[in-house]
């Protein structure tokens, strides 16, 4: 790739320095390009005398399902601020090959930076096809591939307060830097016990790479608006958002509070001015807490009561797969030896008969209708490509949007986004933990199921050998001397 604008971002991340981006939320396509992009250039051209801020970042998607392309809206402001942005790409509601050409017109523009994110859920869900979603691990795989010069970024939640959860976000991240990613981005949070949390798992697990933290201004309106929308990923507990509120009373005020919280969140004491008045971590701690301090001297919480915290908070928790659920696995994977597994009995015996089934014979069809058959009554969805034996036998077609590769950020409480079911990965993280096999969820890459091959029988394509790759993440990462640490000694017991 030939970058065609200075690279702050790159610069600022590869010397260990402090980096700032500032985002953009791209306005919904019905409003005309001109006037939706005009802030975002002002934005760009402001920032071209102003070090402290590194890129401009456009995020994809978030107003709405249909907002203007962000690779549109990125070239423009390249071109106004002659900084290359950091450019967000959402998985959501686009399919691989779309991922994959949004990729390549990156490279042609010179757009080296991208946020890599699957995305939250369609708000308006078409009635006449369904969803898919590109998973972040999938599309920063692709990215890497088609260029090892694109300075690619992936998301990690740690606002999370079940083991579950938390830890699923944490082993997801390490999968996603053992594919390529560069830095990490953090959702928006106000809890900082969470921001040390993540900080110390990163590194305990040797993930020597920037890590950046998503803040926001906090203010009544914003804060507001995230808890009716249900915004996912994001916690502001009752207490939080009465604070905000008691201080827009006096709307100098609480600006003022919510402007010096998000410099203290950012941990800014390296800008002008905070630098002399906060000079070590305990006068970061201290100013913190007084900024969350009511005027009866009490502290508002930022979390909800009872989170889990790595760091040994209340209460001591130590989840795993109920003796059933294990059961069922255990009996699962023993089928899956004796049948289906490379070498097993059943394979000797189908493999060959299934190299010389005719496609579309009777018998092919009758084979086809057997495995309906068998697995329709457990909730198979005919995708074609059958990924259970790595995913614990929880099956991704059940995931909204039909994520293998640990969960996207929206659970709240091991809650799905979707708000109708237990994410599934809840159920696989507690498998994995029973079976000591947590460094699964980390280290394989489980393909996603080609369109093509929907619907059609599972089966005769595994004894062929025409499941696409699942890829094991052994050995260390490049530059990466012996590849992470055990995850079990990073879980909680
Ligand atoms: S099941 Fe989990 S990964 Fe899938 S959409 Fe729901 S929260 Fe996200």
């Amino acid at each position: 790739m030939t970058p065609h604008h200075a690279n702050a971002l790159r610069r600022a991340l590869e010397s260990g320095g402090f980096a700032v981006t500032v985002e953009f939320v791209v306005p919904e396509a019905r409003e005309p390009f001109e006037t939706a992009i005009a802030p975002a250039l002002e934005l760009a051209q402001a920032m071209k005398g102003e070090p402290r801020c590194h890129a401009l970042a456009i995020g994809d998607r978030i107003r709405s399902d249909h907002d203007h392309d962000p690779i549109a809206v990125a070239e423009r402001v390249a071109e106004a601020g002659g900084t290359a942005p950091l450019v967000h790409l959402a998985g959501k509601d686009r399919s691989a090959a779309a991922v994959r050409a949004s990729l390549e017109r990156l490279l042609a523009l010179g757009l080296e930076n991208v946020l890599l994110i699957t995305g939250d859920k369609v708000k308006a869900p078409p009635g006449d096809r369904p969803v898919g979603h590109v998973d972040a691990v999938h599309a920063i795989q692709e990215a890497k591939a088609l260029s090892p010069d694109f300075l690619v970024a992936a998301a990690v939640c740690p606002f999370k307060y079940r083991e579950e959860e938390c830890l699923n976000q944490y082993l997801k991240m390490v999968k996603k830097w053992r594919v390529g990613a560069d830095c990490f981005i953090t959702q928006i949070g106000f809890d900082m016990r969470k921001l040390k949390e993540l900080i110390a798992y990163a590194r305990a697990r040797g993930l020597e790479v920037p890590l950046l933290a998503n803040v926001l201004a906090l203010t009544a309106g914003r804060g507001r608006y995230i808890r009716e929308h249900a915004m996912p990923g994001i916690t502001i507990p009752d207490e939080l958002q009465a604070l905000v509120e008691a201080e827009a009373q006096d709307p100098a005020k609480g600006a003022a509070r919510a402007l010096e919280r998000l410099a203290l969140q950012a941990l800014l004491d390296r800008v002008e001015g905070l630098e002399a008045a906060i000079p070590t971590e305990a006068a970061w701690a201290e100013a913190w807490q007084a900024s969350l301090t009511r005027p009866d001297g009490t502290l508002v919480p930022t979390a909800p009561p009872d989170g889990f915290y790595l760091d040994g908070g209340p209460p001591a928790q130590g989840v795993r797969a109920s003796v059933g659920a294990y059961a069922k696995y255990l009996a699962l994977d023993g089928l899956d030896r004796l049948l289906f597994q490379e070498g097993s009995p059943g394979a000797r015996l189908f493999a060959p008969l299934a190299r010389r089934l005719p496609d579309g014979s009777r018998l092919a069809r009758a084979v086809h209708g057997f495995e309906r058959l068998s697995k329709e009554p457990l909730g198979c969805q005919s995708c074609g490509v059958c990924r259970l034996p790595h995913t614990f036998y929880v099956c991704p077609e059940t995931c909204p949007k039909g994520l293998a590769n640990g969960p996207c950020g929206g659970t709240r409480e091991n809650t799905c986004e979707f708000g109708d079911r237990e994410c599934i990965h809840t159920l696989t993280y507690r498998l994995a933990k029973r079976a000591h096999a947590l460094k699964a969820l980390e280290a394989v890459v489980i393909p996603a199921v080609p369109a093509e091959r929907r619907g059609t029988c599972s089966w005769i394509h595994h004894f062929r050998g025409q499941d696409p790759p699942v890829v094991r993440l052994v050995g260390p990462r490049r530059g990466d001397p012996t590849g992470p640490p055990d995850p079990e000694a990073s879980s909680a017991s």
